[in-house]
């Protein structure tokens, strides 16, 4: 099953997807991907350089012009071919995404793979919906209009969580508004966008309309935020980067959209249902071994259920089979790397001074001691100030937190920096009512915590950056509105030129 997906034998003109063509990258150097189930390089590539990101974006500038005057149905068609190559491909893209991040098989399968496709359907729709207001005579003299534009180029930056998910989630709405795109995924997660591109330009998408530049952030993704060519950047990663990326797109005053960090709460009152409550906080802050920007990660639960829910979280996480990615029986994967597991395990080492480890909290031992591994992780009682409670993990790792009335819960739960997702489990439709209006993220769940669809617009408010994936509202990011005025008077001598000229006709 590991073997089935073999990149160097894919790849091996490159990894550099510019003009509809594989290159190798001239930037000198190699990078390695590595199947951190077993820490075995899987492929090796070079990297892109900043002469092929200008290679990219000059394709890209050349594609522009007809694709951008291609009627919405010609994109529509496009699209909805490429999510039946996509489709087709399903199998190819779930080995090499497992291969490349450590995801359970059944977790590509049945979530990255699928979400993708739906994605290119849905684009594929919306590319014909572009709406904007009405033509209207809003001064008597003039008729006005607008015209909803694409920008130009684009230029992505995605994180390696859900390499092929945010390629969707950046190329798809771009692409289906009329412009064309650079994308740079995380340089040790390249072979999903690659595939991605290729099935693009399989499905008859023209030439340079997707690109993908494989480098590293500081020289290729630095270098694509800053190119005077690139009109717009789109950026998915950490907070910390997005900073670096808004101050480099001052410079050009290049358009932004950031999907930056989470750190999402998952506040459980008093007259919840327990169990739903402990598997949804289980399965939410587990998926994708927790490394996933809205995944449940404080637990803020009301007294009267605290030792309940904290009971069998720990029984349900230990229930949870950590395992080879490739077989059936495993549950959650490997993290991305070794030194991001380490990471994870210095979060959980100093949170013990302050706070509880009820389960986990340790890298498991035996056949698994090769990957970069760590077990289902609770701990409790951490102070709200605490690094586990403020900072993000990203890992398999969920803290649990007391709460008494229902003001102190919601205080609890804004109480970070962070404002991607949220969830509230109630049974009552007031409290989860006022915690819905409350609870400032881009999105909140009621009585779940995770689900996507593509209809609905996703994003962040405060650190977790601004600007929407998926849904209609992505189109808000990719367009440009333009307001075209029309004088119905035919006169040289217009009202308004009193102004200037006063009472002389
Ligand atoms: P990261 O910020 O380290 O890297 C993201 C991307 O930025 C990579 O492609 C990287 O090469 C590039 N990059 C790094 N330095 C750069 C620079 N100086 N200039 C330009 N580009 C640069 O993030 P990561 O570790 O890959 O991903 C995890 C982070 O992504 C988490 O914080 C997670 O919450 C966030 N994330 C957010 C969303 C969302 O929708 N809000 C979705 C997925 C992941």
């Amino acid at each position: 099953m590991r073997d089935r997906f073999q990149a160097e034998k894919r790849f091996v003109d490159g990894a550099q997807f510019i003009g509809g063509r594989l290159t190798h990258g001239t930037s000198g150097r190699t990078q390695d991907v590595v199947d951190p189930a077993t820490g075995e390089t899987v492929f090796s590539y070079h990297l892109a350089s900043a002469a092929d990101v200008d290679a990219a974006v000059a394709a890209a500038v050349a594609a522009f012009p007809a694709w951008s005057s291609a009627t919405p149905g010609e994109r529509s068609d496009a699209l909805h071919r490429f999510a039946a190559v996509l489709a087709g491909r399903a199998d190819d893209l779930a080995h090499a995404e497992s291969l490349q991040c450590g995801k359970p098989l059944k977790l590509s399968t049945g979530f990255d793979v699928p979400g993708t496709v739906d994605n290119a359907a849905f684009f594929a729709g919306a590319a014909r919906h572009l709406q904007g207001a009405a033509a209207g005579e809003y001064s008597a003299d003039h008729t006005s209009y607008v015209r909803r534009e694409a920008i130009g180029v684009v230029g992505s930056i995605a994180p390696w969580n859900y390499p092929l998910q945010m390629a969707a989630w950046k190329v798809l709405p771009a692409v289906a508004a009329g412009n064309t795109i650079v994308l740079k995924p995380a340089e040790t997660t390249p072979l999903t966008s690659l595939l991605f591109a290729q099935a693009a330009r399989d499905a008859g998408i023209p030439d340079g309309v997707v690109n993908v530049v494989c480098g590293t952030g500081p020289e290729a993704g630095e270098h694509l935020v800053a190119h005077p060519d690139v009109a717009m950047t789109s950026f998915t990663g950490s907070t910390a980067v997005g900073r670096r990326v808004a101050e480099l797109a001052a410079a050009t005053v290049t358009r932004l959209h950031l999907e930056l960090g989470g750190k999402a709460p998952f506040l459980v009152f008093d007259d919840a249902d327990l169990e739903a409550a402990a598997r949804g906080a289980v399965a939410g802050s587990l998926i994708n071994t927790g490394q996933d920007c809205t995944a449940a990660t404080r637990a803020y639960v009301q007294r009267p259920l605290y030792d309940a829910f904290v009971a069998r979280v720990a029984a349900l996480m230990e229930s949870v089979r950590v395992g080879d990615p490739f077989a059936e029986d495993t549950d959650i994967g490997p993290l991305i790397s070794h030194a991001h597991r380490d990471r994870v395990a210095g979060f959980v080492d100093r949170a013990r001074a302050r706070a509880r480890v009820v389960t986990g909290g340790a890298a498991p031992a035996g056949d698994l001691a090769g990957g970069a591994y760590y077990l289902p992780t609770l701990i409790a009682d951490a102070p709200q100030d605490s690094e586990a409670v403020q900072a993000e993990i990203f890992g398999p790792v969920l803290v649990a937190v007391p709460f008494d009335t229902d003001d102190e819960g919601i205080a609890l739960a804004n109480d970070t920096p962070y404002g991607l997702a949220a969830s509230a489990w109630s049974r009552d439709v007031y409290r989860t009512g006022r915690a819905t209006r409350a609870l400032r993220a881009g999105c909140v769940w009621i009585n779940d915590h995770i689900p996507i669809i593509s209809e609905m617009p996703h994003g962040g408010y405060r650190h977790s950056g601004y600007g929407k994936d998926m849904s209609a509202y992505s189109f808000e990011e990719y367009t440009q509105v333009k307001h075209v005025m029309y004088d119905n008077t035919a006169t040289a001598a217009k009202d308004w030129h009193r102004t200037v000229f006063g009472d002389r006709t």
